[in-house]
């Protein structure tokens, strides 16, 4: 197991987002969280990327306890997160930005061939390569924010709806880096909007609603779960 959530609570002041959430990523697995607004998605991985403090239960990474760890020695045990909204330093170059995201490495030699590994899964990166961040379209931004999170190499890619905001053809295409990016051998955990897409993508995935998991399964049990086409796929 390279994940496990442990009952994890969180809270912002009073409010309480996360009551006591369980959930475990397997290595090599892509496993989604999927659930209305609100739902505590994101703060679900902000737990996991240490940026929110939990309150109760404990985080289990790769076989150590990480509930206590800061966000950037997470980063360097191998947690990255390409955060919901994109983040990438928009004053900065396409180049640049990728290369802030392996600032906790040394190693040129294998910082280039991530590099190339980043422009080979993100062509349009590579072409715009000398272009500043923040003058990429949406998609564009989004593509930079996931190849920046890869930099780091992770053996935990968290994933914030990474679908945000892009035209069809390109969620399309995001999917399959994602699963293509999996196939390399990166562990991902992804919080989508876009059930349809996650469920079909991933190996499996938990349900949440107003802060507690509801369901989980298959991607493709989801997917054919009555109550989730209702909530979550527009069908009933
Ligand atoms: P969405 O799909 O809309 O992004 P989500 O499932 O990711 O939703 P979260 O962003 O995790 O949901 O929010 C869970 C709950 O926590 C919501 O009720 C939200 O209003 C609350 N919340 C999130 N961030 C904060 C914050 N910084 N301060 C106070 N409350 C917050």
């Amino acid at each position: 197991m390279l994940l496990e959530l442990q009952e994890i609570s969180l809270s912002y002041g009073r409010i309480q987002a996360l009551h006591e959430i369980s959930l475990t990523v397997d290595q090599g697995e892509i496993v989604a969280l999927i659930g209305a607004n609100g739902a505590g998605k994101s703060t679900t991985m902000r737990a996991v990327s240490g940026l929110r403090p939990v309150s109760h239960g404990k985080i289990i990474f790769d076989g150590q306890d990480i509930t206590k760890l800061r966000a950037d020695l997470r980063v360097v045990r191998g947690v990255s997160q390409s955060p919901e909204g994109r983040g990438i330093f928009p004053g900065m170059t396409v180049r640049d930005n990728l290369e802030m995201g392996a600032y906790t490495r040394r190693n040129r030699v294998e910082i280039n061939k991530d590099l190339d590994r980043a422009f080979s899964l993100f062509p349009r990166l590579k072409e715009r390569e000398r272009q500043m961040g923040g003058t990429m379209s949406g998609g564009e931004q989004q593509m930079l924010a996931v190849g920046r999170a890869l930099m780091s190499r992770p053996k935990l890619l968290l994933l914030d709806e990474p679908s945000m905001g892009l035209a069809p053809m390109l969620i399309q295409q995001i999917f399959d880096i994602i699963v293509e990016i999996n196939q390399q051998g990166t562990t991902i955990l992804l919080v989508e909007q876009n059930a349809q897409q996650a469920l079909s993508r991933a190996h499996r995935a938990y349900v949440l609603e107003t802060g507690r998991i509801v369901k989980s399964g298959t991607g493709s049990e989801l997917l054919s779960d009555p109550s989730v086409k209702d909530a979550y796929l527009g069908v009933a």
